[in-house]
């Protein structure tokens, strides 16, 4: 650790806790029987913010925000508990991301041991058929995932009257999950459940649970579209002892940027964790990943006689004796996506108990709740969002001597992280984003709702106050049928005064009533217009790709990540709309060179900030892939350029967009179009690669284009779009930050030691233009005059920088990230 401390390679290290539970005695007012079964469980008191929970959720909606392993299950199971022991009929609902969570759900609230008063039961893909009607009947604690209860519950909820004629209770645990456009589509799924829950006269309540994040008052409001949530964010759980190291990767070319693999960097740290004796779990993002650092793992461990970390003795195991490098390396596993949860908790268990040292995974949300024993979580690469990376090092805790680490990658977020870790690390910076109302994704659940029951006045309360303009818009599309006069709306068989005579009312109902919309909608995906995934050898689907992104990410040639595994794309079938792919293990990665247009179709909103004239509107963006890149995993080196034939293709979406007065900003004719080109398409880098830390999102959700001359501005401009049709608020939220985008940007670029641009600053790892041309200090220079720093220095991008080798095919006026 000294030496890596003195070579710059450990940035940062901290050191947090042991912090002092604070325990308070469960509340008195809760059912004897949930009182017994927490005595039996030997759980005496409860820490503060469980008790807290439980008063909040007696008085209205509630969102848990505190920190991994503190027990926030507890938080929502104890109101549930006692509302199923006061009410024989009442029913609840538990929605997880995912069919493993629900499953640890399911064991967590059977060991309260209620077994006469609690009947938990999962409903979800996995369920029999035959089994589905019992569990309809006999369970009152529902666990399901979001996309369950859009296609399969609530559009056949006359056979679920029973619960939704009792729902007391919705838990919706992992609430962070849902943004962006997942977020977007579980905002309406639960809009639509609490309107058929009215209809059979329940208004439930809303227990959330999120990771921390910047918003998470705003993200329960958005997601339930209720009000009033009470946050319950002090942690009164013992903080674990830990210690924070983050470590960078040395650089072995300065000027170029260039640093050594994190890759390799972390199997050596690991090695030396596991020779030490530690238990360790080990994240990265990709599959690929996970398997290249099991195999340099399992090498450096079999290379004998290798030094010890030097990192503080994190649990030596008891017996003490020192163990052969083949022995250690069969104590090393990779745990791949696929596995059942009981394959899930063996393999827990194993590592637990010590018979394993390290695990290497993909996804924290797969694993198990109970592992927080464990000497060292090491985060490999940035895993998109600090809520997510604290989420990972949340494992990490054992008696006080835990190591929470995480290893840099070369991207600029990862960078960036690593000269200011300190910001990232003490506030929360990130907002979850989503937007209900992105047309594309409203649509299609207004129309699921009309199939539920019909549309009335009363369903502004559920749907929103612009719920009818979007019905009009369904109408003329011969979706839905306008009804006035007549019986007023029975709305839903079951209702609770169903025989209450009603006024006429004017209603939309569906044209096709036979139809089954729930089916054609994914909550994975913004349109329901989308390409399938098909392998080649077997014809078995893998998923599905959106339309407006197919043509960019699954051409023939492409390399294409899926859940954590590669494929070659082997055929793009236009007409079938699908992909042809075959399982891929070469090593190299593709990046397609594309030109885009964008059409501004309406202004939404304006203001003058920064020197810059700043928009918000609706834009069309069209896409045209003209060739694509093979490049070498390794060193990221161009093989080939291999054209492409395929015709554009456009969507609409949300953008902000900004221009610069060439007066103010002292754009003369004397500056050469190329570097005024680098500069403009520079900064749209740097901004977009800082945008996932105001909006949590990935820089893959967002586009962006900069030209000096957009036919519709008159002058140079540069572009930010929300890459999912129809966009789902991202840009919205970087147009009321914009000041802090430009300040986050400014400083990435300014900071970063290399000579002209790097992967870790401008240089972007999907720009359509593959990166030309790119001016780091035009980029700067732009951003410091935006930000007043940049006094009355003139641009002279001239003379800095060699101009761009190679220009876009339309010349170099359209830049596209
Ligand atoms: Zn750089
Ligand atoms: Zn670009």
């Amino acid at each position: 650790m000294d030496e890596a401390r003195e070579d710059g390679r450990l940035v940062r290290e901290a050191r947090e806790g042991p912090g002092k539970a604070r325990l308070v005695e469960p509340p008195e007012e809760l059912h004897p029987e949930v009182l017994a079964a927490l005595s039996r469980m030997k759980i005496e008191r409860l820490y503060s913010h469980q008790a807290e929970a439980v008063y909040a959720s007696w008085e209205g909606p509630t969102i848990v925000t505190t920190g991994t392993a503190s027990g926030k299950s507890l938080c929502f199971n104890l109101p549930t508990l006692d509302v199923l022991c006061r009410d024989a009929r009442a029913r609840a609902l538990y929605l997880y991301p995912t069919k493993a969570l629900a499953q640890d759900q399911a064991r967590a609230l059977s060991a309260f041991g209620l077994a006469k008063q609690v009947r938990p039961a999962i409903y979800d893909g996995d369920t029999p058929r035959e089994a589905r009607a019992d569990i309809r009947r006999r369970a009152n604690v529902v666990l399901t995932n979001p996309d369950m209860l859009h296609v399969g519950i609530l559009p056949n909820h006359p056979a679920w009257a029973e619960l939704f004629a009792n729902l007391a209770v919705v838990v919706v645990d992992e609430a962070h999950v849902y943004r962006g456009v997942f977020g977007s589509h579980v905002a309406n799924v639960l809009r639509r459940l609490r309107r058929i829950a009215a209809a059979y006269g329940t208004s439930p309540r809303f227990l959330l649970t999120s990771a921390t994040i910047a918003n998470p008052v705003e993200l329960a409001e958005r997601l339930t579209g209720l009000e009033d949530f009470s946050l319950i964010a002090r942690d009164g759980s013992p903080a674990p002892g830990r210690r924070i190291a983050v470590w960078n990767p040395p650089l072995t070319d300065e000027d170029l940027g260039q640093r050594r693999s994190a890759l390799a960097e972390a199997a050596e740290l690991l090695a030396r964790l596991v020779r030490d004796g530690a238990r360790l779990i080990c994240f990265m993002k990709s599959r690929k990943g996970v398997e290249v650092l099991h195999k340099l793992l399992v090498a450096d461990l079999e290379s004998a006689d290798s030094p010890g970390s030097g990192l503080p003795a994190s649990g030596l195991p008891d017996d003490g004796l020192p163990l052969s490098g083949p022995e250690l390396a069969r104590l090393v596993a990779p745990y791949r996506a696929g596995y059942t949860s009981q394959q899930r908790r063996e393999l827990e268990g194993r590592l637990v108990r010590g018979e394993l040292r390290a695990v290497i995974t993909t996804d924290a949300l797969e694993l198990g709740i109970d592992i927080g024993e464990l000497d060292a979580a090491v985060v490999v690469t940035f895993p998109g969002t600090v809520a997510s990376l604290r989420q990972m090092w949340g494992r990490a805790g054992r008696r006080g001597r835990g190591l929470a680490m995480y290893v840099a990658g070369e991207d600029a977020l990862d960078q960036f992280f690593c000269r200011h870790p300190d910001d990232f690390l003490e506030r929360p910076v990130e907002a979850a984003i989503l937007d209900h109302e992105n047309a594309q994704i409203f649509r299609p659940h207004l129309l699921c709702a009309a199939h539920e029951g019909p549309l009335s006045s009363e369903d502004a309360e559920f749907l929103g106050p612009r719920w009818e303009a979007h019905a009009e818009i369904l109408q003329s599309a011969g979706e839905l049928r306008h009804r006035t006069g007549g019986v007023g709306p029975t709305v839903v068989p079951g209702r609770a005064d169903p025989g209450e005579p009603r006024p006429a009312l004017s209603t939309y109902v569906p044209r096709d009533s036979g139809g089954y919309p729930a089916g054609e909608v994914s909550l994975r995906s913004a349109s329901p217009d989308s390409f399938a995934i098909v392998d080649v050898a077997s014809g078995e689907l893998l998923g599905s790709t959106e339309a407006a992104r197919a043509h960019s990410t699954v051409h023939e040639g492409a390399i294409y990540l899926h859940l954590g595994r590669s494929f070659e794309v082997r055929e793009l079938d236009l007409p079938r709309r699908r992909a042809l792919v075959a399982p891929f293990d070469g090593d190299w990665y593709t990046q397609p060179k594309r030109v885009t247009d964008t059409t501004i179709e309406r202004l939404l909103d304006r203001r003058e900030t920064l020197g810059v004239t700043l928009s918000f509107g609706e834009v069309s963006v069209t896409d045209t892939v003209l060739a694509y890149q093979r490049r070498r995993l390794a060193d990221h080196a161009a093989v080939e350029l291999v054209g492409l034939d395929l015709p554009p293709t456009s969507f609409s979406t949300q953008a902000l967009w900004f221009e610069f007065p060439s007066a103010a900003l002292g754009l003369g004719e004397t500056i050469p179009l190329e570097a005024l080109l680098g500069a403009l398409h520079a900064t749209e880098h740097v901004q977009i690669a800082v945008l996932p830390l105001i909006a949590m999102c990935d820089r893959w959700d967002i586009g962006g284009l900069s030209t000096n001359l957009h036919p519709q501005t008159g002058g140079a401009t540069i572009f930010i779009y929300d890459g999912h049709p129809g966009g789902i608020g991202i840009t919205r939220t970087a147009f009321q930050r914009f000041e802090e985008l430009c300040h986050d940007a400014h400083r990435l670029v300014a900071e970063c030691p290399c000579a002209s641009g790097c992967p870790s600053c401008v240089q972007s790892p999907k720009c359509g233009n593959l990166n030309e041309p790119l001016s780091k200090a035009g980029a700067r220079l732009l951003l410091e005059r935006m930000l007043g720093a940049g006094g009355e220095q003139t641009m002279e991008l001239s003379a800095k920088e060699p101009a761009g080798r190679n220009r876009s095919e339309r010349g170099a006026s359209l830049l596209k990230a």
